[in-house]
């Protein structure tokens, strides 16, 4: 990663002959990051094709770049089910009761569907990951192996409620995805976000503090870096309107009290377990509504680890 020339606008064409324009961010790995204005987000260019990326998702994620995931993931379940819960109950809240459909793009090994379905949602998934895709249907999810896109989307039916955790900051049209997401929706229902935030205070001064390069920048897996602003507004573009805003805690505060996690594995998994008490230990308590104010409170600050809406089809 080099450092970057003030106020540099690069300008790159893409496969559609569009033109993306922006502000030169940082570089990193042979990809420049631009403030696309565009896309009024950040991203990399050049995008990679999407056969190019079908191939890497379909054989490799989780085989190369997630080698422990599945077989870890089941450990953190008591935890991950406190963010799914959190956004059920908010889904049934939004939506009138016989409204229970729902679709997961890039539903990874499933667990999500899992609980959706013991809540009683009619609830499948779609997984370009081949790996990932057999765990979700051993979990007893209804899972389409594929890619979300404009051949596979038509085939998936009509949903009250879409769920998209980590899939956009891997796409190389996150606007087109959301469209697609949109045509699937009957008329109120609700689409939910989920995407690191990116280029927050809490990063640039941990950044400051500890002499680091933007360990967040992650090309070519993660192509968009968005945060509340920009998701709120790649939303709106596309006839929503944000109900909700949340996040997860803030991993950077154990960067800015001086725990250097983004070089040490074994750091990070400590920090990693640290957070996961923090929030069972407001559950085990009873104070879960403590715990989701916190966290809307954060997300309206623009802070913490993830950026995480709701919005409803207009
Ligand atoms: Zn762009």
């Amino acid at each position: 990663m080099s450092a970057v020339a003030a106020k540099t606008v690069v300008s790159w064409t893409g496969g559609d002959g569009r033109d993306h324009d922006g502000m030169l961010v940082t570089r990193a790995k042979g990809y420049d990051v631009i403030d696309c204005a565009l896309c009024g987000f950040r991203h990399v260019i050049p995008l990679p094709d999407a056969a190019e990326l079908e191939r890497a998702y379909r054989e490799k994620y989780y085989a190369e770049e997630k080698p422990t995931f599945l077989a870890h993931a089941g450990e953190d379940q008591e935890w991950a089910e406190l963010s799914q819960n959190d956004r059920l109950d908010s889904f049934e809240r939004l939506l009138p009761v016989p409204r229970r459909r729902l679709l997961d793009i890039g539903c990874g090994p499933g667990f999500f569907l899992k609980t959706a379905k013991e809540r009683g949602w009619a609830a499948s998934g779609i997984e370009p990951s081949r790996q990932a895709a057999a765990h979700a249907r051993s979990l007893g999810a209804d899972v389409m192996e594929g890619f979300f896109g404009p051949e596979t989307a038509p085939c998936l039916g009509r949903f009250d409620a879409v769920h998209l955790n980590n899939v956009l900051e891997h796409v190389p049209d996150p606007a087109l995805v959301v469209r697609l997401a949109r045509d699937l929706l009957t008329h109120g229902g609700l689409l939910c976000l989920n995407v690191p935030n990116d280029f927050t205070p809490f990063q640039a001064s941990a950044r400051a503090s500890l002499s680091l390069s933007e360990w967040w920048v992650a090309p070519p897996h993660h192509l968009n870096y968005f945060d509340f602003t920009s998701l709120s507004s790649l939303v709106a573009r596309a006839g929503f309107e944000v109900r909700e805003k949340t996040t997860s805690f803030p991993m950077e505060t154990f960067l800015l009290m001086g725990l250097d996690y983004t070089k040490d594995a074994a750091l990070g998994r400590a920090c990693h377990a640290q957070r996961k008490k923090f929030d069972l230990s407001l559950e085990h308590a009873g104070f879960r509504e403590t715990r989701r104010t916190f966290y809307r409170a954060l997300a309206e600050a623009g802070l913490g680890r993830e950026a995480v809406v709701i919005a409803v089809k207009r």
